[in-house]
C-alpha cells in the first residue's frame, strides 16, 4: 500500500554520527539489511524505509534523542514489537525509527498495591508471566502477545480477547512516562487509583499511536489471579443465537465471563485447514461457533458455564458444546481463534475491518455487511469473527476464489466504503482496537466529530509543534 507522507530532511552523516553517540555505535542500525525487518510487518502491507534505527536502552537516551531531533527536525518513528495492523510503525518516509525494545525493565512489582510498573519494550507475555508469578493477573491478552510490547499496547490502546471483563490498555494503566517532541519527561507514574488533581495527562498519550510523544514506562494494574477457568466452544445457528447466549452468560456469570468469542464458519474452516496444529473441537460443522470463557475468583467456574449451557441446550439456542476438559484442550479451543488471521493468507488477498457496533447491533450488521459485500464484488467471501461481548468484529472479506488478488486488493476502499457506511449508521466505529495509523488516517475526518478532530490537532500542535513525532499518523 502506497502511503502519502510530509517528507522528512535528509539526515547529514554528521547528525548520524550525533544519534550514534546517544545510543552507542552497536545500538544503531544504519545497514540496510539489518534495518529490513524494523521496516516491514506482519502483513506485507506497508513497507517502509528508514536511513537509520535507534536501539535505545534508557529513558535518558530516549530523551536526548527527542532533543537533537526537534533541534534538527528529524521525524521520529517510535516502534515497539511491530505487530501494528494499522501501518503506524513503519517510517513511510525515511524518519529514523527509534525501538524501544531495549527497555525491558520491570521496575517494580507491587502486589499490596496490585500494580506492576513495567518499561515500555517489555514484550507483553513477559508481563503477563511475571504478574502470574505472583499470583496476580495481567488480563491484557491478545494473538501478538510473543512479540508486542506494553508501549506498543498502551499506544494502540489494545482490546484483545479479556476485554470484556477487564476493559481495553487504557483501562488497565494507571499512569505513564512519556518522553515528549522536545526531550523533556514527563513522570506521571502513579500507583493510584484516586487521584484527582487535575487533567488525567496520562490518558492522552495512550491511544495516541506515538504521535504526541515517546512512551518509556507505564504503571498497570494487576488483578486476582482466577481460581478456577473453564472455557467452551459452542456450535449455533446465527448471530443471533450467539447473542442471545451473550445476555444468559452475563446475566449468569457477571464479570466471571471474561471471553466471548463468535467465529463464522469459513473462518474456521480457515482455521482448521490452514492454520498450524488446530482441531476442530466438534464433530459437526455449524453455521456458527463461540468461543466462552469464565474465570472464577472461587474453585468453581464448571458450574456456571454447565448452568448457561444447560439454559442455552433447553431453549434451543445452542446446537452443540463441548466444555475444555484439560488445559491443552483449552490451548487447542484457543488456537483455533488465535491461527484464524493468519489461516486468510492462503486464500488469497483479505480486505480488512475491525469495527465496532452495539452489541446488540451486530447481527443485523454482519447480515447487511455481508449483503452489501457481496453485491459489490460478486464471490467475495465475508469472514467474520470477532469479540462479540465488546461488539468488535474483524470483519474481514476474502477474495472470490480464482480471483487475482491485486485487482482485488485494488478495491480496498471501495470494500471499506460500504462497509463502514453500515457502521456509522448503527453507531458504530471504524476502528474498534487497532487504531488509525496511516490505513484510516484519511476516512478518519469524515467520520469522526468535527470539534474532536480540531481539538486532536490542538493538542499535537501543543505537544509537538515541529511535528516530528510519527508525522503522518493518525491525523
Ligand atoms: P508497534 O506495532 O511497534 O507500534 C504500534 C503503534 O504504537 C505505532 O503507531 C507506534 O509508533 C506506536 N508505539 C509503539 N511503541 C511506542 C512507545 N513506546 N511510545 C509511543 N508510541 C509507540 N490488537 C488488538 O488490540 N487486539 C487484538 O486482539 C490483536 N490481535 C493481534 C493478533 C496478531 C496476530 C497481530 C499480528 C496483531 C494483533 N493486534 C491486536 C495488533 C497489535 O498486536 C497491537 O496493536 C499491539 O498493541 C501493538 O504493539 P507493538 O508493541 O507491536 O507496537
Amino acid at each position: 500500500m502506497t502511503v502519502t507522507q510530509p517528507s522528512s530532511p535528509p539526515l547529514s552523516p554528521e547528525l548520524i554520527a550525533k544519534f550514534k553517540k546517544i545510543v552507542g555505535e552497536k545500538y544503531a542500525v544504519t545497514d540496510a539489511a539489518d534495518i529490513e525487518p524494523y521496516v516491514t510487518e506482519e502483513r506485507n502491507l506497508f513497507h517502509g524505509r528508514s536511513p537509520l534505527v535507534l536501539r535505545p536502552g534508557s529513558t535518558a537516551e530516549v530523551s536526548a534523542i527527542c532533543k537533537l531531533a526537534s533541534e534538527h527536525k528529524i521525524a521520529l518513528v517510535p516502534q515497539g514489537g511491530n505487530t501494528g495492523l494499522v501501518g503506524g510503525q513503519m517510517p513511510h518516509n525515511g524518519e529514523v525509527v527509534v525501538s524501544l525494545r531495549r527497555l525491558d525493565k520491570i521496575r517494580e512489582v507491587d502486589t499490596a498495591s496490585n500494580t506492576m510498573t513495567c518499561e515500555a519494550g517489555v514484550v507483553l507475555q513477559v508481563a503477563q508471566q511475571k504478574a502470574s508469578g505472583v499470583d496476580r493477573l495481567f488480563p491484557l491478552s491478545l494473538g501478538a502477545e510473543g512479540s508486542c510490547t506494553i508501549g506498543g499496547n498502551l499506544s494502540t490502546n489494545a482490546g484483545g480477547t479479556a476485554a470484556l471483563a477487564y476493559g481495553v490498555a487504557r483501562e488497565m494503566a494507571l499512569g505513564v512516562e512519556v518522553v515528549l517532541a522536545d526531550g523533556r519527561v514527563l513522570n506521571v507514574l502513579s500507583k493510584l487509583k484516586k487521584d484527582n488533581t487535575g487533567y488525567n495527562l496520562h490518558n492522552l498519550f495512550i491511544g495516541a499511536e506515538g504521535t504526541l510523544g515517546i512512551i518509556t514506562a507505564a504503571t498497570l494494574k494487576l488483578f486476582p489471579k482466577p481460581r478456577a477457568v473453564e472455557t467452551a466452544y459452542v456450535g449455533l445457528k446465527s448471530p443471533a443465537a450467539a447473542l442471545k447466549l451473550l445476555t444468559i452468560a452475563q446475566g449468569e456469570a457477571a464479570n466471571a465471563l471474561t471471553s466471548f468469542e463468535l467465529l463464522s464458519e469459513m473462518a474456521v474452516d480457515f482455521s482448521v485447514r490452514h492454520g498450524i496444529d488446530v482441531r476442530d473441537p466438534l464433530q459437526e460443522t455449524h453455521p456458527w461457533y463461540v468461543l466462552m470463557e469464565l474465570s472464577s475468583p472461587s474453585d468453581d467456574a464448571r458450574t456456571p458455564l454447565e448452568t448457561i449451557l444447560g439454559r442455552a441446550m433447553e431453549e434451543e439456542i445452542v446446537d452443540d458444546a463441548v466444555i475444555a476438559a484439560s488445559l491443552a484442550q483449552r490451548n487447542n479451543f484457543w488456537k483455533l481463534r488465535e491461527e484464524m488471521s493468519a489461516a486468510q493468507k492462503p486464500e488469497g488477498g483479505s480486505i480488512k475491518h475491525d469495527i465496532s457496533v452495539p452489541v446488540v447491533a451486530v447481527p443485523a450488521f454482519i447480515e447487511e455487511a455481508n449483503a452489501a459485500v457481496v453485491k459489490l464484488i460478486p464471490g467475495a467471501r465475508p469472514v467474520p469473527f470477532g469479540h462479540l461481548g465488546d461488539g468488535n468484529l474483524h470483519y474481514n472479506v476474502s477474495q472470490p476464489i480464482g480471483a487475482n488478488t491485486a485487482d482485488y486488493l485494488a478495491r480496498w476502499h471501495d470494500v471499506n466504503a460500504v462497509v463502514f457506511e453500515i457502521v456509522l449508521r448503527m453507531g458504530g466505529s471504524i476502528s474498534a482496537e487497532h487504531g488509525i495509523g496511516v490505513l484510516k488516517r484519511d476516512e478518519l475526518p469524515e467520520v469522526k466529530d468535527k470539534v474532536a478532530i480540531e481539538l486532536m490537532r490542538s493538542v499535537k500542535a501543543m505537544l509537538d509543534p515541529l511535528g516530528i513525532m510519527n508525522p503522518g499518523k493518525v491525523l
